[in-house]
């Protein structure tokens, strides 16, 4: 068993009884990004030289008898729309191609507060909207699984990273499934955390009442270890909520009997693979028999959660791009004559295909006239879906569904298809819309042998319940594989 095999619970426990130092460990995932980043294509920048000096600089206050933070020298991936002091941050956009940023994330500092080695930013599509990875302005990431495939989007280096065994875990940022539709894709565990549980300072913002930063792991306990990390109030993102995060290990048991859960009947309905459908019935089966109460439930306005979404973030895109003017930050068009031309050039030059269109959709949906009719009626119908939840959530524990509709597609198979690929997120948006935690974790594997994910949604602040649940499903089943490359995983 390598190093870069394990858990981050597991390398933690090593680091702990000094069965291996923090530098091992980094040099460990230095050769393994080494030799399956060229397949993978999971980062757009590795930082390998920060990761080791992080790592001596844990091994050299583990000699000097310090007490460690519990996931010291354990290396972790950060998507590219998070800021980091000193290394370039690009949303995977050619409009902040050379930026770099002279401060960090709040997400970020906790990781080197902690002393979490960062391995590299991690590709993701364009300001993270898409599902595919395939919306990256300098490449796309290939799913560890089956290289010929996608590895889900946005967050897809991220989890392509953790599948691969290219960083023991990953930060990924989740604005209608982004986190957890490619954990889904790529077999690994990730989670939404309850809007505000985590600052949004210096996350590059999309659609900022829906953002939201989250662990993607390789398994619950890493989850769980990993939002001890980043949870918590923060001065600087006044969403951020004041309620106190607790020790979200203390949650993991395997004790669920007479939990409530609901499968709402519009999430297994049309357009859900018979393989992914049958992976839920089994995982429904399966909580049954730890002695959970498993009903099926109605929820009727969840199917506007898309549509609502498709006004909602490109809105507040509309207006989060606005900064990106050639003045303040990134790309300045060199072709420009006057202020206006500028700001046109350095846009139409800097941004990719899908960006310009949730722009103008958003700006359109804005404008004078098409407010009320679109923006504000988007407004309340987000309401109602909310209320569907509440009303769920007033007799059950947790709500179960797929995570995505479908497994990993082939790359270049949907770009044609913008529908078909934005009904990939039909299952994630609710609970985007709704403010509540949701995660995904491995649940079965379809015809082709590609991972499907279960996905789990508490009430607000009720991450601890989600994380019970899913530990539970974990501990007592045998999902939690890893991809074979081509020609073995060595
Ligand atoms: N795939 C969705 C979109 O394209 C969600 C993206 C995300 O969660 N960042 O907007």
């Amino acid at each position: 068993m390598e190093l870069y095999e394990l858990t981050a619970h597991e390398l933690a426990e090593l680091i702990r009884t000094r069965k291996a130092s923090a530098a091992e460990i980094a040099r460990s995932f230095a050769g393994r990004i080494a030799e399956k980043e060229d397949a993978v294509k999971a980062y757009i920048t590795v930082t390998e030289d920060k990761m080791l000096q992080a790592a001596e600089e844990t091994d050299r206050l583990a000699a000097a008898g310090e007490l460690l933070p519990p996931l010291a020298g354990v290396p972790c991936a950060v998507k590219d729309n998070m800021s980091t002091a000193g290394v370039r941050t690009t949303a995977a956009s050619r409009i902040l191609e050379n930026y770099v940023p002279v401060y960090n994330a709040t997400a970020v500092e906790k990781l080197e507060e902690n002393l979490i080695p960062m391995t590299g930013k991690a590709n993701l599509d364009e300001f993270a909207m898409g599902s595919s990875c395939e919306n990256s302005a300098f490449f796309p990431t290939r799913n560890p699984w089956d290289l010929s495939r996608v590895p889900g989007g946005s967050s897809g280096g991220s989890a392509a990273a953790v599948a691969a065994d290219e960083c023991a875990f990953a930060l990924g940022s989740d604005t209608g499934g982004s986190i957890r539709q490619p954990a889904s894709f790529c077999g690994i565990v990730g989670v939404k955390p309850t809007y505000g549980r985590v600052s949004r300072y210096g996350l590059l913002a999309f659609a900022s009442s829906l953002d939201q930063i989250g662990p993607m792991t390789k398994d619950v306990e890493d989850a769980a270890l990993a939002l001890n990390v980043i949870c918590g109030r923060d001065v600087m993102d006044s969403t951020s909520l004041s309620a106190e995060a607790p020790d979200f290990t203390k949650a993991l048991t395997t004790e669920i009997k007479g939990m409530k859960i609901a499968v709402p009947r519009e999430f297994m309905e049309k357009g859900i693979a018979e393989d992914t459908k049958g992976a839920v019935l089994a995982a429904m089966k399966h909580y049954e028999e730890l002695g959970a109460v498993v009903e099926y439930v109605s929820m009727p306005n969840v199917g506007y959660g898309l549509p609502v979404y498709y006004i909602i973030a490109p809105a507040e895109c509309s207006s989060n791009l606005a900064r990106y003017d050639g003045v303040k930050y990134g790309h300045r068009s060199p072709l420009s004559r006057d202020t206006f031309s500028m700001y046109k050039k350095s846009r139409t030059e800097g941004f990719g295909p899908e960006v310009k269109q949730r722009i103008m959709i958003g700006t359109y949906a804005l404008s004078a006239g098409y407010y009320d009719a679109y923006y504000l009626k988007a407004q309340k119908v987000r309401t109602l879906v909310k209320n569907d939840f509440e009303k769920i959530f007033s007799e059950y524990d947790v709500i179960i569904s797929p995570t995505a509709p479908d497994t990993a597609f082939g790359i270049g198979e949907q770009t044609d298809d913008p529908y078909t690929m934005k009904l990939a997120d039909i299952c994630t948006i609710p609970a985007n819309l709704a403010g509540i935690p949701a995660m995904s974790l491995p649940c079965g594997f379809d015809g082709k042998g590609l991972p499907i994910g279960l996905q789990i949604m508490a009430p607000a602040l009720g991450e601890e319940v989600m994380l019970r649940a899913a530990y539970a499903f974990e501990q007592t089943s045998d999902f939690r594989k890893k991809p074979a490359f081509p020609g073995g995983n060595k």
